[in-house]
């Protein structure tokens, strides 16, 4: 059984299509300059050369058409005919506060995506056309929608709802949502699987560090807190975003920078975190590099972002009242040693002991604590594209 993984932005367009059999990658590839000029197809399949395409996408529409075609190319394809895929599984942003589950898309399903695109403006309208691109291409297929906020559902109001009138929820469903959804939950399950955590002992923190980053309590795979909000500036330092930062700074660069709110909220978003604070890049191996060099900003930046994502394990673990265990995923979490044993430095009164070589792996599958450590700690490399396929099967299939 083969499933199709559609992860569609506004001028881009990635897929995969996975071999459930042994949840191997068939093939995977990106659409480009969707929408405007040069726009280019690049398909790779295990042990071929990529194959390039430049050919016009004005839409998500001749987009899709053409991962079809390469799909099935004679000399680069992996499949004879579409009937070869199962179903087509779709990332989505932002499924409001109606949606807790993946759902077979339908047309209910796609009133909900439209109804909540003031909630994933860039997301939400760019992920329906990627659903309606195959619902053109492959008339009669099962889709089925995976929502980045569905995992952040599990969590009960206390920790969702925000400190202000429940009105403002009611009217707008603002509370918080949390992103990176299908990640915390592959990796949360993963953890449980992986390290055997028995029934009673799975308090999983994930810690997904990447360009975006965010944390999550978990207990047994259900979301107790995750650390982004109603958008995914809330929580950690990141790349280009702030994170937490007190509302009023806002009001306070519109008065005294002569900014409109839309424009402070794109600092906050794009001009920030440790990019801004190290004034070098927001890539965490040059803010080594510049570290080791003797650049005070970037040794900042990183003790910055490294003590944030301290913070919010502490808190976490108290919010649980206890944790068995800690997981780190995504580019930095999976790569970033120094960044891992800075973080891990704060929890020598949970009990946590690192193995010294272990804790040098990079992006494997690895305990990298001690057999006589209290709190387990982990790294598993995140795979949101196949956490997507098997809830495809899930939903869609069975
Ligand atoms: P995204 O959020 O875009 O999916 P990733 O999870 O791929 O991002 O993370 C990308 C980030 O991972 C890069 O910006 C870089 O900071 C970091 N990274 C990747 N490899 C390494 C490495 N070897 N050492 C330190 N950081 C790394």
């Amino acid at each position: 059984m083969k499933i199709l993984v559609i992860n569609a932005g506004s001028s881009s367009l990635k897929y995969q299509l996975i071999d459930m059999a042994d949840e191997s990658v068939a093939a995977k590839g990106l659409c480009e300059r969707i929408g405007i000029a040069g726009s280019v197809l690049t398909h790779k399949v295990p042990g071929k050369e990529d194959y390039v395409v430049e050919a016009p996408m004005p839409t998500h529409k001749e987009a899709i058409q053409l991962v079809l075609d390469a799909l099935m190319d004679a000399e680069h394809g992996v499949v004879k005919s579409v009937d070869e895929i199962s179903a087509v599984g779709h990332r989505v942003l932002h499924g409001g506060p109606e949606i807790t589950e993946s759902c077979v898309i339908d047309e209910h399903a796609k009133d909900i995506i439209r109804k909540y695109f003031p909630l994933g403006p860039l997301h939400n309208p760019a992920n329906l056309m990627g659903i309606e691109a195959c619902e053109n291409a492959m008339p009669g297929k099962t889709n089925v929608a995976v929502f980045d906020t569905t995992f952040g559902m599990g969590m009960e109001p206390y920790a969702y709802l925000y400190g202000i009138d429940p009105k403002y929820f009611d009217k707008y469903g603002i509370r918080r949502y949390g992103f990176h959804g299908t990640s915390h939950m592959f990796v949360s399950g993963e953890t449980i699987k992986f390290g055997e955590l028995p029934e009673g002992k799975q308090k999983v923190i994930v810690c997904h560090l990447g360009n975006g980053s965010s944390i999550s309590a978990s207990i047994g795979g259900k979301c107790q807190d995750t650390s982004m909000g109603l958008t995914p500036l809330e929580g950690l330092i990141m790349g280009t975003r702030s994170g937490d930062i007190d509302a009023s700074v806002v009001q306070f660069l519109v008065k005294h920078e002569n900014m409109t709110v839309d424009e402070v909220l794109n600092v906050l978003n794009k001009k920030s975190g440790v990019a801004a604070i190290s004034g070098v890049s927001s890539d965490f191996r040059d803010l080594h590099a510049a570290a080791e060099e003797g650049n005070k900003a970037a040794a900042l930046a990183l003790d910055s972002f490294c003590y944030r994502v301290a913070k919010y394990i502490g808190a976490y673990a108290a919010a649980m009242d206890g944790v068995d265990a800690i997981t780190f995923t995504g580019g930095i979490g999976e790569n970033d040693i120094g960044v891992r044993k800075q973080v891990l430095s704060h929890f020598d009164y949970l009990g946590v002991k690192l193995d010294p070589e272990k804790v040098n792996v990079r992006g494997q599958r690895v305990e990298i604590t001690t057999p006589d450590s209290k709190v387990r700690v982990f790294i598993i490399p995140t795979n949101e594209e196949l956490a997507i396929a098997r809830e495809t099967v899930r939903v869609g299939l069975s």
